[in-house]
């Protein structure tokens, strides 16, 4: 379609004013935010999965939030809001022995139950199972709107378009070669291994690729799970690092560096990304690194290694063998080359971030059919104003806003975490009533003068 052509009908459908893609943490928080302050605003979200759940791929025994459980749905926005993690707990009749539990951060199993009782009282907001498959502009009764297909055939309108579908799965070469179901991303892990645990044995030897928090925990977990298995996390760098934890560095997280950081050149932005990575990519707490290292130590000393760590490792190729996959390596400063067999191979290999790049994606996959209607930077990624919408080529397309998916022009407090979400959901909320209230007057406007 062209920047100012759309197709033109009329129908009995309902236009809403927000139409949300996903219904994960970042457009729950902005549902929220839109109920606490008695907005007016006629909203529709539609979820993939059969209920809203916050990433149930990864729920591992044992393993840790990494945000002050107060940086959660609502608090930074509204500390007396009744959908904060506190009051959860309190509901629960869990706060006082929440409390007592001897550890930095909260389980993730248990904030993942925080998110779906919050989601749960928004359900008349939700359709799930409705995974978006197409987006369009239409002209529907003499108004410009979304069009949102879903896999199911459904059809929704909305005068303004919220995606927040979290990002991309990114799946490096040479594991996008292959296509077996034994070489998953980490978003997989659990269906993945609950379908391979019907071949009814357990595996000799699995591989863990990346050296990410995720890839720690899972090399902890596959420990645990399959004590008798060989578990190999394969990294391009030396070795696994500690997470910058520095309270100055976690001021990255704060919202006035996203001021900062939005205002700054490309060149500036870059400096503060590389500043930024080690607080959240390629880098794991000091907690499952040192879990890990004495697990592989113990079983040193026991003289029964099953656990290793291969640094400086890169896969230069990947094939399906039976039912096995075979990898080959390159040891990235030795030159040595390797081969090894595995029963599968899961990719801690992280996501897409918006930009050019050879990991990055100009825009979300669903948007680009219609990503010819905003504008671009010089280096082709999508131009993103300050309050989270696209800047429109032309007059006339609809408000587009991206939720969770701006760390390329927001920084690392937009890098899909919950550092920000809550201040996100405010500034959202205050934009689409400002656009949506725009809109309504030049509509009632067109109406009078005609
Ligand atoms: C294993 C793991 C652990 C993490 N732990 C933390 C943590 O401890 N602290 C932290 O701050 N961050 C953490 N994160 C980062 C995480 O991205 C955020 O916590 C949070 O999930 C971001 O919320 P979101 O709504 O932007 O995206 P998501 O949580 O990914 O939610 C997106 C939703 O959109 C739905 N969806 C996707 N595509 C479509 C479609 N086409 N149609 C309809 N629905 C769709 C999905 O089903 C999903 O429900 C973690 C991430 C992972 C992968």
């Amino acid at each position: 379609m062209s920047a100012t052509t759309a197709t033109t009908s009329t129908t009995a459908a309902p236009v809403y004013d927000i139409l949300g893609i996903g219904f994960g943490p970042a457009n729950l928080a902005l549902a929220i935010a839109l109920e606490e302050r008695e907005s007016p605003l006629t909203a529709r979200f539609l979820e993939a999965r059969p209920t809203p759940e916050w990433q149930p791929g990864m729920l591992l025994d044992g393993s840790d939030i990494q945000n002050h459980p107060s940086r959660d749905l609502v608090t930074l926005r509204n500390p007396r809001s009744r959908y904060s993690f506190l009051n959860y707990l309190h509901e629960q009749g869990r706060l006082l022995r929440h409390l007592n539990v001897p550890g930095e951060f909260p389980l993730r199993k248990e904030y993942a139950g925080y998110i779906r009782w919050a989601a749960g009282f928004f359900s008349h907001l939700v359709d799930c199972s409705q995974r978006a498959a197409g987006v369009e502009v239409v002209e529907e009764n003499g108004e410009r709107v979304y069009a949102v297909t879903t896999m199911t055939g459904s059809r929704y309108l909305g005068r303004t378009l919220v995606m927040g579908p979290g990002r991309t799965p990114y799946v490096p070469a040479p594991y996008d070669s292959v296509r077996t179901p034994r070489v998953f991303h980490l978003t997989q892990y659990l269906p993945r291994l609950a379908e391979l645990a019907g071949e009814g044995r357990e595996p000799e030897s699995v591989a863990v690729i990346g050296g990410s928090q995720s890839a720690v925990e899972l090399a902890l977990d596959l420990s645990r799970r399959f004590p008798r298995t060989k578990v190999t996390t394969y990294t391009r760098s030396h070795s696994l690092r500690l997470k910058d934890t520095s309270p100055f560095s976690e001021e990255g997280y704060f919202p006035e560096f996203t001021d900062y950081y939005f205002r700054a050149d490309r060149a500036g932005k870059n400096a503060l990304d590389g500043y930024m990575h080690g607080t959240n990519y390629s880098s794991a707490d000091g907690d499952v690194l040192r879990e890990l290292y004495v697990t592989m130590y113990e079983q040193e000393l026991d003289g029964e290694q099953r656990v290793f760590l291969r640094g400086s490792h890169e896969a230069t190729a990947v094939r399906e063998a039976g039912d096995r996959v075979e990898l080959d390596f390159l040891e990235r400063i030795t030159g040595e080359h390797s081969t090894e067999s595995v029963d599968f191979a899961v990719l801690a290999t992280g996501f897409r971030n918006m930009g050019p790049g050879p990991h990055e994606e100009l825009c979300p996959p669903l948007m680009a059919p219609i990503a010819n209607l905003f504008a671009t930077e010089p280096d082709g990624r999508l131009r993103v104003c300050a309050d989270y919408t696209l800047t429109a080529v032309a007059d006339g397309t609809p408000p587009l806003f991206l939720n969770g998916l701006c760390e390329s022009s927001h920084g690392i407090g937009d890098a899909g975490s919950f550092s920000l979400l809550s201040l996100r959901a405010a500034s959202l909320a205050d934009a689409l009533t400002v656009r949506l209230t725009a809109a309504a007057t030049d509509r009632s406007a067109v109406l009078a003068a005609a």
